[in-house]
């Protein structure tokens, strides 16, 4: 079969990432790029140098480094390179990401200690004081900004206060959340900074990045557990080489990506963005609470990002033949992610706009089968 035409899409991703992109960010994948070319490789230190800019208003301090894979790949990169030997991690959990961090830690045999706030609450910075004033051979802290689980976003600022008057490296997973919500990394002092290309700046799979400090980062060097995920000689290849990866890079994602930086600039930067979402957001849940839907978390720890919804309360409902009756309008949602409720998930980041927000609900309303 031969495509002449970008066809248009049969639903609207209203899924965390991978998320619906713009038909430019699609057409820019549509030509091949050579990895050693200075084109190529010029591309690729212009993204470097708008996602430092993206750090904040004083970000002379920070570099940053793109990295193959998933955006995991990149939290394992940092977890592996940042951490020493004697090192101890304490991580702030309360969601399948932060266990995730935990998860790979164990593997990577990093000295590890672990705060769970259960599924539905915040992380408290009161218990985080508590646990270095007890623990001083805790030396960086990781937390997750927006945790995708339930849409909950976290207290960075108030975290990251604490964890440096205890003078503690801070790693953030703002893997959802950055590009679409504001963050100061440079204001907030956050060390290594984790996000991917196919959330929130509205690029499709293929890589991950980490905003670092520059100091910081340069005490990586050697300290990696693995080859492919070492941060350090990732970012030393990019830096001498003017943007060449290591190995084999996702070029065509990684073009896809110049173009979502751009349409994030057209659109007026993370401000203007993070007000879409917002509206986006608030628009979903108005229309699904006038229909008779409750939200999972109060609007105090609600992200811009995603929502989880509590099921009907009506044994007809499945979340199977919800999703396939929505899918046939054109709309793809997210099953819940918690052990303590039956909840789904609706995001709304990504190419969508409030009115898409409206016509889903509308599509909800009338495919009511339960
Ligand atoms: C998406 C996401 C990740 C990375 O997940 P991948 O499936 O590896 O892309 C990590 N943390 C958070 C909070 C996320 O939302």
């Amino acid at each position: 079969m031969k495509i002449t035409q970008l066809p248009d899409n049969p639903y609207l991703l209203l899924t965390p990432g991978p998320l619906s992109t713009s038909k430019g960010v699609k057409a820019a994948m549509l030509r091949d790029w050579c990895t050693w070319d200075d084109e190529y490789n010029d591309l690729v230190q212009e993204i470097r140098r708008k996602l430092v800019r993206l750090a904040g208003n004083n970000h002379d301090d920070y570099t940053s480094v793109l990295m193959q894979g998933s955006g995991t790949f990149s939290v394992e990169a940092v977890i592996g390179s940042a951490v020493p030997d004697d090192g101890k991690l304490l991580i702030l959990t309360n969601g399948a990401y932060g266990n995730r961090i935990v998860q790979i830690a164990r593997v990577l045999k990093v000295n590890t200690l672990v705060i769970d706030f259960g599924e539905v609450s915040q992380t408290q910075p009161e218990k985080l004081q508590e646990v270095l004033e007890g623990d001083p051979e805790i030396t960086h802290v990781a937390v997750v900004h927006c945790e995708t689980t339930t849409g909950m976003l976290n207290p960075i600022a108030e975290v990251g206060k604490i964890a440096k008057a205890f003078g503690k490296v801070l790693i953030v997973d703002a893997m959802s959340s950055f590009g679409g919500v504001e963050i100061d990394a440079a204001e907030l002092e956050i060390d290594f900074l984790i996000s991917s290309a196919n959330k929130c700046i509205q690029g499709v799979p293929g890589f991950g990045f980490i905003l670092a400090k520059t100091e910081e980062l340069k005490k990586c060097k050697g300290r990696a557990r693995s080859l492919s995920l070492d941060l350090y000689d990732q970012w030393e290849t990019m830096e001498t080489y003017n943007g060449k990866w290591r190995y084999t890079s996702p070029t065509h994602v990684v073009r896809a990506f110049y173009q979502a930086m751009l349409e994030l600039e057209e659109e007026g930067g993370v401000k203007a963005r993070e007000i879409r979402y917002r509206e986006n957001q608030r628009t979903l849940v108005d229309g699904m609470e006038q229909i008779g839907f409750r939200t999972l978390l109060p609007r105090s720890s609600q992200s811009p990002i995603i929502t989880s919804f509590y099921y009907p309360e009506s044994a007809a409902f499945t979340f199977h033949g919800f999703y396939e009756r929505l899918k046939k309008e054109g709309f793809v949602i997210y099953p819940g992610k918690i052990s303590l409720a039956d909840t789904f998930r609706i995001g709304n980041i990504g190419e969508v706009y409030p009115h898409d927000m409206k016509r889903l609900v509308e599509a909800i309303d009338k495919n009511r089968f339960w």
